[in-house]
């Protein structure tokens, strides 16, 4: 298995970028996402990745090698489909081994490779099965079985389990993840669903308009996104905007809300006048009457053991994520306490977050 690693890749379509100047590495054995809303440019990414499409500019290297100009079947590379096409006449054994079939991989060899895969994925029991009758899961393992047989150097998947029902996605991914853990070998995986990002990688790289917002950890992205885009795209609900106007001075620890002072992180540069957002996600948000911030609750939601509750404030409307013992009435006036340790700030006019101690260490873009 090995390292991927991508620099300067740009990719133009006539006029339109479509994936502009990215650079990252993927570690030899990680699980990496391509996180990011239709249209950004994730599989562009991949197919560059995969030598299906030529990069405008840039390298890509794989384990060390050059491989930008090199085509697809000579990098060592497995692909997996959303719309994963089995060979209807074929059973499952012929259809995983067919590629080395026509590698002229001998029989044994085959057989071998396609029980081990069979195993791994736990379908030995319909691998002399047709594929026609078998269920989406069972199609989707054996399209990862085509894949798994070739014993390549890296795996790259786009949007595998999108022709799913959320459900059974959702057991996909586990699924996925174990299989990685066992096979540790190097993956790149195209979504646009931030659930199945955040439960599976070890890394993620969330795109926007062709440009890698935020590279990271999915702990990171969600604790210290570096863009209102990175924050809003991640988490369910997500990050909650508190706007207002103000100056800040480098080394202060509050930004003052209407007539409340709110703790936060240290801030590490100077704010000039600037319409800003405080970003707090929903569950650091605590109801307490004596605090000055306050709001009247527009509804809420029950979701069994939390509930989410929307409420209106002078900065905008917020979610907040508490108890469902907590007892909440539409309408009411509540005064809210933000985590200070865990709010980011940004700048409204480009949505970047200011640093501050919580961003220490991390990489702004
Ligand atoms: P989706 O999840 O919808 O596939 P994506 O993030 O994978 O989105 P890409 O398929 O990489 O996005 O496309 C990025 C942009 O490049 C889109 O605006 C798309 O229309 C454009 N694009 C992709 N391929 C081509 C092409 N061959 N010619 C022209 N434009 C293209």
């Amino acid at each position: 298995m090995a390292e991927i690693k991508v620099e300067n890749l740009h990719k133009s379509f006539g006029d339109f970028a479509a994936v502009k100047n990215s650079n990252f590495t993927v570690e030899n054995g990680e699980f990496f996402v391509l996180l990011g809303p239709s249209g950004c440019g994730k599989t562009t990414t991949l197919r560059m990745i995969a030598g299906l499409e030529l990069p405008t500019s840039g390298r890509i290297l794989l384990g060390g090698n050059d491989v930008t100009f090199k085509r697809a079947a000579e990098r060592d590379i497995a692909f997996v489909f959303q719309l994963f096409a089995l060979y209807p006449h074929m059973n499952v054994r012929d259809n995983i081994g067919f590629s080395l079939k026509c590698q002229g991989v001998a029989r044994s060899e085959i057989r071998r490779r396609v029980d081990e895969a069979g195993r791994i994925l736990r379908i030995e029991h319909i691998l002399e099965k047709s594929v026609s009758g078998l269920s989406s899961g069972d199609r989707q393992r054996v399209a990862l079985g085509r894949a798994i047989v070739r014993e390549p150097m890296c795996f790259l998947m786009d949007e595998p389990l999108g022709a799913l029902d959320s459900e059974f996605r959702h057991v996909m991914c586990g699924e996925l993840r174990g299989l990685h853990d066992r096979l540790k070998a190097t993956t790149v995986y195209v979504t646009h669903d931030q659930l199945e990002a955040m439960s599976m990688a070890d890394k993620i790289a969330v795109m926007n308009k062709g440009v890698i917002e935020q590279f990271a950890s999915p702990q990171e992205i969600y604790q210290r996104p570096v863009s209102m885009f990175v924050a809003d795209f991640i988490g369910s609900p997500p990050m909650n905007f508190l706007r207002f106007e103000s100056g800040i001075a480098r080394g202060s620890g509050e930004v003052q809300l209407g007539a409340a002072k709110v703790a936060m992180p240290e801030i590490h540069e100077d704010v000039g006048p600037a319409k800003l957002a405080l970003g707090v996600r929903p569950e650091h948000i605590r109801f307490d009457d004596n605090s000055p911030l306050r709001g009247a609750i527009y509804g809420t939601e029950y979701l069994g053991t939390t509930q989410v509750v929307t409420i209106d404030t002078d900065f905008g409307q917020i979610k907040a994520r508490t108890s469902s013992e907590t007892r909440v009435t539409p309408g009411s006036s509540v005064g809210l306490r933000l985590e200070p340790n865990r709010l980011s700030l940004f700048r409204a006019e480009d949505g970047r977050a200011i640093r501050s101690k919580l961003y220490e260490g991390v990489a702004h873009g």
